[in-house]
C-alpha cells in the first residue's frame, strides 16, 4: 500500500514536470538571471571594499617588475662596462646567451643561458610556482625528462 503511494507520488510529480515543463524552464531561467546580477553585484563590492588591497596588489606587482628592470639595466651596464662577462650557456654552450636573474635583488649575480634554455628555466619555474604536485616530484616529472 505504501509503496503504491510512493508510486503515485512519483508519477504525480513527473506528469506535474512535464505538464508546467515551460514553466519550471521560466522559473530556473530567472532564477540563473538573477543569480548573475547578485554575483556580478557581489563582485562590484568586493571592488569597493577591498580597494585598499587591490591597489596594494597593483602596488606590489609594479615594485616587483621594477625591481627587475632595474636589476637588467645593472646588470646592462656592468656588461658594457666590463665589470660582468658574459659566458656561454651554462646548459648547452651557445655563445648567444641572456642574463638570468635567480634573485633581482643582486643584479650582478646572474646565470647565463641561451635564449630557449632561459625559457625553459622561466617555464619551470611557473609551472612549480602554480603546481603544487610537482615540488612532490611525482611521476609528471619524469614525463619531462623521458625516464
Ligand atoms: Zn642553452
Ligand atoms: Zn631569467
Amino acid at each position: 500500500m505504501e509503496l503504491k503511494t510512493t508510486n503515485n507520488q512519483k508519477e504525480y510529480a513527473r506528469s506535474y514536470q512535464i505538464r508546467n515543463r515551460e514553466q519550471i524552464i521560466a522559473k530556473r531561467r530567472k532564477y540563473n538571471d538573477s543569480h548573475r546580477e547578485e554575483s556580478k553585484e557581489r563582485s562590484r563590492k568586493y571592488r569597493i571594499l577591498n580597494k585598499e588591497t587591490i591597489k596594494e596588489k597593483k602596488k606590489l606587482y609594479r615594485a616587483k617588475n621594477h625591481y627587475k628592470t632595474n636589476a637588467q639595466k645593472i646588470a646592462y651596464c656592468a656588461i658594457r662596462d666590463g665589470n660582468l662577462v658574459r659566458q656561454p650557456c651554462i646548459e648547452c654552450g651557445d655563445l648567444k646567451v641572456e642574463a638570468h636573474h635567480p634573485d633581482y635583488s643582486k643584479p650582478l649575480e646572474v646565470i647565463w643561458l641561451c635564449r630557449s634554455h632561459h625559457r625553459i628555466l622561466h617555464n619551470e619555474e611557473k609551472r612549480r610556482q602554480y603546481e603544487p604536485r610537482y615540488r612532490a616530484g611525482n611521476k609528471r616529472q619524469h614525463a619531462l625528462c623521458g625516464g
